[in-house]
């Protein structure tokens, strides 16, 4: 094992620069007090933070979370990050470089207590509500909700584990394996991972979207074919992963399965799905997983990367100082084509 120094920190200032949402439509730069660590807690120096659909509704006031009241603005967001330990302990050393679980559960919950954390009855969630996000220079975090990168695993790729740990276990949940045939729905950030392990994991993988670069990416990814919605065989599939987040996908993916087949939703579409027909999941055997999120399947995730199966380096459209996450968020909002994700550097890179 690499023994590196630690490096020498400098003071912690009392302010730091942040991204704050305040209303609707209004993301500003902001300085902010840099927040004291709790019992248990981590000081952590932001490095690199990912944006993504959820920080998009989020800005726009469509949220889930704000729409029940949990989130409410102003509000820093970024829960896809990675950064460095400033102050820990015992757990963690300075100059650590870790990621976070977005999901910070209480432990002592019946959901906790039957092994359902991201299910947690008084759950908080980094950037979403509860826990200040990483869009800031320092965020603070409980060190149990910490996982500590291997040295092979850069920032950039450290960036989107976050991401990465619901496809795992999205694929781990929906046991995708050999014979499977699959097709991942959305060439999003989630979806083009998934591409990447099920190359790995099943039988055959095919994609199907909207934006001609991401399916192209797809196929760079092990996609054997990349498809419009409607290019795309019906009852062709014996596992699909519905990563787009859009309504009419849904009902697209379930025609998109053979008999018995399975259907793992990661999207969040927040409209019905018209012309769905409950009794077609009786009739024709179905399954329908929906996967919240990876929360225990972090460590595993940075292997995938550290070994090579999933590779972040293609996903990555930008990576943008601070002062940018104004025009970064309207980059999200005119939607993309290719390369999903944005990042921000907050410039805590060991
Ligand atoms: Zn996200
Ligand atoms: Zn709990």
């Amino acid at each position: 094992m690499t023994v590196h120094p630690v490096p020498a920190l400098t003071p912690v200032p009392r302010t730091m620069a942040a991204l704050r949402i305040e209303a609707p439509d209004r993301v500003v730069p902001a300085r902010l007090p840099v927040p004291v660590p709790g019992p248990g807690e981590a000081l952590i120096r932001t490095a690199l933070v990912g944006l993504c659909g959820t920080d998009l509704e989020l800005l726009r006031g469509t949220a889930t979370y704000l729409r029940d009241g949990r989130a409410g603005y102003p509000l820093v967001p970024g829960h896809e990050w990675t950064g460095t330990v400033v102050t820990g302990g015992p757990e963690f050393a300075p100059g650590d470089r870790v990621v976070g679980r977005t999901m910070v559960h209480c432990g002592l919950c019946r959901s906790c207590r039957r092994g359902r954390r991201e299910l947690c009855e008084r759950l908080t969630e980094v950037g979403l509500y509860g826990r200040q996000g990483a869009a800031a220079e320092y965020l603070t975090m409980p060190q149990t909700a910490l996982v500590r990168v291997p040295d092979e695993v850069g920032d950039r790729a450290a960036a989107l584990v976050e991401p990465a740990v619901t496809v795992v276990g999205a694929l781990e949940r929906a046991n995708c394996r050999l014979e499977d045939r699959v097709a991942v729905v959305g060439t999003g950030t989630i979806g083009l991972l998934a591409v990447q392990l099920a190359a790995r994991l099943a039988g055959s993988v095919d994609a199907v979207g909207i934006d001609p670069a991401g399916l192209a990416l797809a196929l760079r990814f092990g996609a054997r074919r990349a498809f419009a919605p409607a290019g795309a065989a019906d009852r062709e599939y014996s596992l699909v992963v519905e990563a787009s987040g859009a309504a009419p996908a849904f009902r697209r993916a379930l025609g998109l399965l053979a008999d018995g087949g399975r259907l793992a939703v990661i999207g969040v579409a927040g409209e019905p799905a018209e012309g769905f027909v409950p009794g077609e999941l009786a009739l024709r055997g179905l399954s329908v997983t929906g996967v919240r999120h990876g929360v225990d399947h972090y460590d595993q995730t940075l292997e995938l990367f550290r070994s090579g199966v999933l590779d972040a380096e293609p996903l990555i459209a930008a990576e943008l100082p601070p002062a940018e996450g104004p025009s970064a968020f309207d980059r999200l909002r005119r939607g993309r084509a290719g390369a999903p994700k944005i990042l921000l550097d907050f410039g805590g890179t060991r």
